[in-house]
């Protein structure tokens, strides 16, 4: 078996910038290892998160050092002024945005990931062949044909901007490459307003422009209404706009609505739109055998954008792009330069390149996080850790519609339950959105929970998103709790300063 971990020399000749000690740097590793993972086994002892305060700040901005610190030194930096002030998504209630969690095994993964130092942007490495199982996986699990492609990169922010811009190229041709806009007919495209702020992104940063996506009301469950879309899309077609593509939520970030992808499939079909699914969290409850049917018509996606980082926990970041005809996306990314041709043989073999399928050139080992959490946990864990939240969710919009002082302010549809405190003596609107508000930072800034929150037709809602494989039923309880008994304390304030 070859090993890339040879028999240690006493005599070897070290790089310029290899460490001076290397038993010292050894001992250090071993214990920033050791250190890191007392940290994520306790993380409940911990608070969620706490401000950064402005000694620690100050401590931070120094100006590049022209002298050598010590790795030790620099570690003891980090312990002091860095890791205390993490986002806080490790512990088990952070319920804010959509947060994965992370696992310690994601973690080592990698840092083996940064001990290869992989450029996965080309040629012929084992990287590039981590990659390609990890999206084969994906690829069947949505059940797409084998010639799809996809590519991991950032996040579904990136996913999707590759999507759209794949789909433009596939409508205008890839001389479109070249030309740009000039003489294409006015393309416009369409998602529900409740589609997340990446898409818009995508249309902007693709040349089509923000307004060229066109945002289409949602029914009361917050997926997009599908008989406003088709009459907005005969509208558009009258008007002599063409209509090229259709985004489906699965999983909006407002509320975990998910559109009714079959019936878009069918219409996409029917008016020849590119079908792209942004599933960014929610497209993974493909993973469980009882949520799996809600994504029904995902499969005919002709591109889909989700996360590894959200709801799979993979440490941050990692997301995919998949697209049906992997023909259709290398058309819209491959170059030509002739120091990135690839070879026949050697190590600039291995074609097709991942770089061939993204505007990124180098890029990062991600794969092997997402590679090594699936084996160390397998689907069947992975699904069933989301199908736990779920059910949480479900548990705590019933929690909350029991209790007398909560107002559940949308169905529950999946992982994310919107409510707001409200006492019993009347407020104006204003002041109990503030009201909320106020809940909301001092319980962010106490330690205890970390919810955030949006704004659902005009009304603040205190948000709690279950992405979180860490949280127990009575992190829920406790979160109620608190919001109560600081909502009370809250208005008894406010009422002091009216009257
Ligand atoms: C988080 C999210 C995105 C953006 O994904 P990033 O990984 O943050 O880039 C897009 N769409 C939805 C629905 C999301 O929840």
């Amino acid at each position: 078996m070859l090993s890339c971990f040879p028999e240690r020399s006493p005599n070897l000749r070290r790089g310029r910038l290899d460490p001076g000690d290397w038993p010292a740097l050894r001992e250090l590793g071993h214990r920033m290892l050791d250190e890191m993972l007392d940290s994520i086994e306790a993380i409940r002892s911990l608070p969620v998160w706490r401000p950064m305060p402005q000694t620690a700040r100050e401590a931070l901005r120094e100006p590049a050092p022209d002298e050598p610190t010590s790795p030790q030194q620099v570690y003891r930096q980090f312990r002091e002024a860095v890791a205390p002030y993490a986002t806080g998504n490790r512990h088990p209630r952070f319920f804010g945005w959509v947060h994965g969690s992370g696992t310690a095994g994601g973690m080592l993964a990698e840092m083996l990931a940064a001990g290869l130092n992989s450029n996965a942007g080309g040629r012929d490495h084992a990287a590039i062949e981590v990659e390609r199982v990890v999206v084969g996986w994906f690829r069947s699990l949505f059940g797409l044909p084998d010639e799809a492609s996809g590519l991991i990169v950032t996040g579904t922010s990136l996913a999707n901007f590759i999507a759209v811009v794949v789909a433009r190229t596939a409508r205008l041709g890839p001389r479109s490459r070249a030309d740009g806009l000039r003489g294409a007919p006015p393309l416009v495209a369409y998602a529900s307003v409740e589609a997340h702020a990446s898409v818009d992104r995508a249309f902007e940063l693709s040349g089509l422009g923000g307004a060229a996506l066109r945002k289409i009301p949602v029914d009361r469950r917050r997926r997009i209404d599908v008989e406003l879309l088709e009459k907005q899309l005969a509208a558009d077609r009258e008007a002599g706009l063409e209509p090229f593509a259709l985004i489906g939520m699965a999983g909006t970030v407002n509320t975990g609505a998910i559109d009714d992808l079959a019936r878009l499939a069918d219409v996409a079909a029917r008016e020849r739109l590119w079908f792209h699914v942004d599933g960014a969290f929610g497209a993974l409850v493909a993973l469980s055998p009882a949520l799996r049917p809600r994504l029904r018509g995902i499969e005919r996606a002709d591109s889909i954008a989700f996360d590894f980082h959200k709801w799979l926990h993979v440490p941050y970041d990692a997301a995919c792009v998949l697209v049906r005809d992997g023909e259709l996306h290398r058309a819209a990314f491959a170059g030509s330069a002739p120091y990135l041709t690839p070879a026949e043989r050697g190590l600039a073999a291995g074609a097709p390149w991942p770089c061939d399928f993204g505007p990124e050139l180098s890029r990062g080992f991600r794969a092997l996080k997402v590679w090594f959490t699936i084996k160390e946990h397998g689907l069947r864990r992975l699904g069933a850790a989301i199908a736990e939240n779920v059910r949480q969710a479900d548990l705590l919009g019933r929690m909350v519609e029991a209790h007398p002082l909560l107002e559940l302010l949308a169905p529950v549809e999946l992982n994310i339950v919107c409510f707001r405190f409200r006492p019993p003596a009347p407020l104006e609107p204003p002041v109990l959105d503030e009201l909320n508000e106020a809940i909301v930072f001092s319980l962010q800034e106490s330690g205890v929970a970390a919810p955030s929150l949006t704004t659902l037709d005009g009304v603040r809602s205190i948000r709690v998103n279950l992405t979180n494989h860490r949280t127990d039923d009575d992190d829920l309880e406790l979160l109620l709790h608190e919001i109560s008994v600081r909502g009370e304390r809250l208005a008894a304030v406010s009422d002091v300063a009216a009257g």
